[in-house]
């Protein structure tokens, strides 16, 4: 027998967060009904709040309550140096090891794209046009140095070809396979002071 209407919504609406199942999701709403309403309420409020009243920054995409968020607002940030990363957690994470002054770029997580767009290329193309436009003098790539990481600094990498830029790349001090969100402030300080260049690629 099927659960009632709003319970069965309930699990499809779990069901579509990543690495959530049908099984744990029946579990979470179940979980759910189980909970004080007061609870329940606040929880409803949370999802509300945090998908409404946030924004991606106009200028680096990440997570922001302003147009601008407080980093690309800040005037004594260098905004002549711009590091690619692939998701807020590791614009967090960066910040926390004080190595970085300059602005971010943030390449895939956090937000729906425009219709019709991948995140991805609505990505790249931002990072174009800032380039381009915005007096970028180095872009440094610090996407995690896994396969997934290494594939979109190549994107990166090969999106801004051609453009007067210089392309630097953290060093690797940092372990294969660590996800830059999880690595230790000053290991990270020590890959931005010695990052290397990129040779410019070429679009295939
Ligand atoms: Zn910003």
């Amino acid at each position: 027998m099927a659960f009632p209407e709003p319970l069965e919504r309930l699990i499809r609406a779990l069901e579509r967060f990543p690495g959530v199942g049908a099984r744990s999701a029946e579990r979470m709403a179940l979980h759910i009904l189980r909970s004080p309403r007061e609870e329940v309420a606040d929880l409803a409020i949370s999802l509300r709040d945090a998908r409404l009243e946030t924004v991606r920054c106009s200028r680096c995409r990440n997570v922001s309550l302003q147009e601008l968020c407080p980093i690309c607002a800040d005037p004594e940030r260098d905004a002549r140096l711009v590091c690619v990363v692939e998701g807020p957690r590791e614009v967090e994470k960066m910040e926390s090891s004080g190595a970085f002054h300059g602005l971010y770029h943030v390449l895939l997580e956090g937000f729906a794209p425009r219709e019709g767009a991948s995140p991805e290329a609505d990505a790249l193309a931002a990072l174009h046009a800032r380039v381009s436009a915005d007096g970028v003098e180095e872009v440094v790539l610090a996407t995690a140095p896994d396969r997934e990481g290494e594939g979109a600094a190549l994107l990166v990498a090969e999106h801004l070809h051609g453009l007067p830029v210089r392309l630097t790349r953290l060093a690797r001090g940092v372990p294969v396979g660590s996800r830059l969100e999880y690595l230790h402030g000053e290991i990270l300080a020590e890959a931005f002071r010695g990052r290397c260049s990129l040779p410019a690629k070429e679009k295939p």
